[in-house]
């Protein structure tokens, strides 16, 4: 999402639409988005706020720009992560793992700022739960600084530039670029150039399961896609509660 500056009038989002088979992780770097959904959930994300949504049989939510930016204009720029299920957990029941930027550990000192959305670093765990091991990282090196990170074994790694440039493992990343490692190292290593380095990191142990996807479900067979479509054209996929 974004960078994105909206004129008054001009954001836009994604209305009413479902989900199923994996998770939504949201993480907004500026801005603010509005969610609601067919639990009769809602709230708004600000920046450095996470909202893991695990879809599981299904969810309909809306995800939009919030009100302020859409009347007054503004800034949006936030990611969204699609975690995938394992196989034995594709229709657990839907559920919500929300949390303010002040309510995620942030590691601070020799010239870094790392905010642990998910995962463990040097000792520092965030709250979120996740159904593998996985870890997502909001960094920032000063100019010349480096770390090494702690990863789990035989993880997949991305690394995706939101500023300045740097590198991982040795691999030179600049502006808005993305880098994956698979099979990365359990040390990861990552340092900043002379304009430092502002960046999102992911890891995550693969499934080694089947990925059988289609528009906003993800399963593994094609069956189990036809039958997401069955289900949500007989409604079970249930509505966004709203008055009026
Ligand atoms: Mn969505």
């Amino acid at each position: 999402m974004g960078p994105v500056d909206y004129a008054p009038g001009e954001a836009v989002g994604a209305p009413d639409h479902p989900h199923r088979g994996f998770e939504t992780v949201t993480y907004m770097i500026e801005g603010a988005f509005e969610h609601e959904d067919s639990y009769g959930h809602r709230g708004s994300l600000r920046p450095g706020d996470v909202q893991w949504m695990t879809a599981g049989s299904g969810v309909i939510h809306s995800e939009m720009p919030a009100r302020e930016i859409v009347e007054h204009g503004g800034r949006v720029h936030g990611f969204q992560i699609w975690v995938n299920l394992p196989r034995n957990l594709k229709m657990t029941r839907a559920r919500y793992q929300e949390y303010t930027s002040d309510r995620l550990p942030v590691i601070v000192g020799d010239g870094r700022w790392i905010r642990i959305v998910a995962g463990e670093i040097e000792g520092k765990r965030s709250p979120i739960e996740t159904t593998h091991p996985s870890t997502l990282l909001h960094l920032k090196l000063e100019p010349n600084a480096q770390t090494t990170l702690s990863i789990a074994p035989a993880s997949n790694t991305v690394v995706h530039t939101i500023e300045g440039s740097g590198t991982i493992e040795g691999t030179a990343l600049g502006k808005r670029d993305v880098a994956l490692i698979e099979d990365a190292p359990t040390s990861l290593h990552l340092a900043a150039a002379a304009q430092g380095f502002e960046a999102l990191v992911l890891a995550g142990t693969p499934l080694r399961e089947p990925v059988a996807r289609y528009g906003p479900f993800v399963m593994n067979t094609r069956a189990e896609l036809e039958e997401a479509v069955r289900d949500l054209q007989a409604g079970k996929f249930g509505e966004i509660p709203r008055e009026g």
